[in-house]
């Protein structure tokens, strides 16, 4: 798809950031570009139309760009599985590791009903134990997970492991 191209086009790589040896992808660049967003939004529309979805699930902070506009046009709820002590309803919360220490999303319970069916959005999956945890969220809530769907892949970090068959979506793989 000649979309997915110019898409990849957009995305700036920020060497140093957050620390030094990472080459940080930067999707604001994306953002800048209308006819990119516009692109992206609607290759994920097009892929989960008529899919019964009934919940997009989107993670803190870079999910909450990509997801509601897919919830809005696939007619979904948008849910947001945001960092700890955000959230002011009741929670259920799931940690998980990083390279350097740990992190936990959280997710206000009601928010997502036993049986509904959920796609897990974010900007980028590295190692995957963001997408695992919001995996596990949704899951304790009942849920089934259809999909996880993000802008970009690292697949040298081999999340995609992580998720253990889960399907996961991608538009474009960075190397
Ligand atoms: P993982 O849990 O898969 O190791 O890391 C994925 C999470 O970290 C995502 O929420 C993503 O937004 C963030 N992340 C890690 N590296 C990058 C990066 O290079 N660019 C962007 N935009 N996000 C990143």
């Amino acid at each position: 798809d000649p979309r997915i191209v110019e898409i990849a086009s957009t995305i700036r790589e920020v060497p140093n950031f957050p620390k030094p040896g990472i080459m940080f992808k930067d999707i604001t660049t994306l953002l800048l570009d209308h006819k990119a967003f516009k692109n992206t939004v609607d290759l994920f529309v097009e892929r989960y139309t008529g899919m019964g979805i009934d919940v997009v699930a989107g993670i803190e902070a870079r999910g909450f760009i990509f997801g509601p506009p897919i919830a809005l046009a696939i007619g979904a709820k948008f849910v947001p599985l945001r960092k700890p002590g955000k959230l002011p309803g009741e929670v259920i919360s799931e940690k998980y590791v990083l390279e350097y220490g740990s992190d936990c999303l959280e997710m206000h319970i009601g928010a997502v009903q036993p049986d509904e069916r959920a796609l897990v959005v974010d900007d980028l999956v590295a190692t995957g134990g963001t997408l695992r945890a919001a995996i596990n969220l949704l899951e304790i809530a009942g849920a089934e997970v259809v999909e996880c769907a993000c802008v970009i892949e690292l697949p040298e970090l081999k999340g995609r492991q992580k998720l253990e068959g889960k399907p996961l979506y991608v538009l474009v793989e960075s190397h």
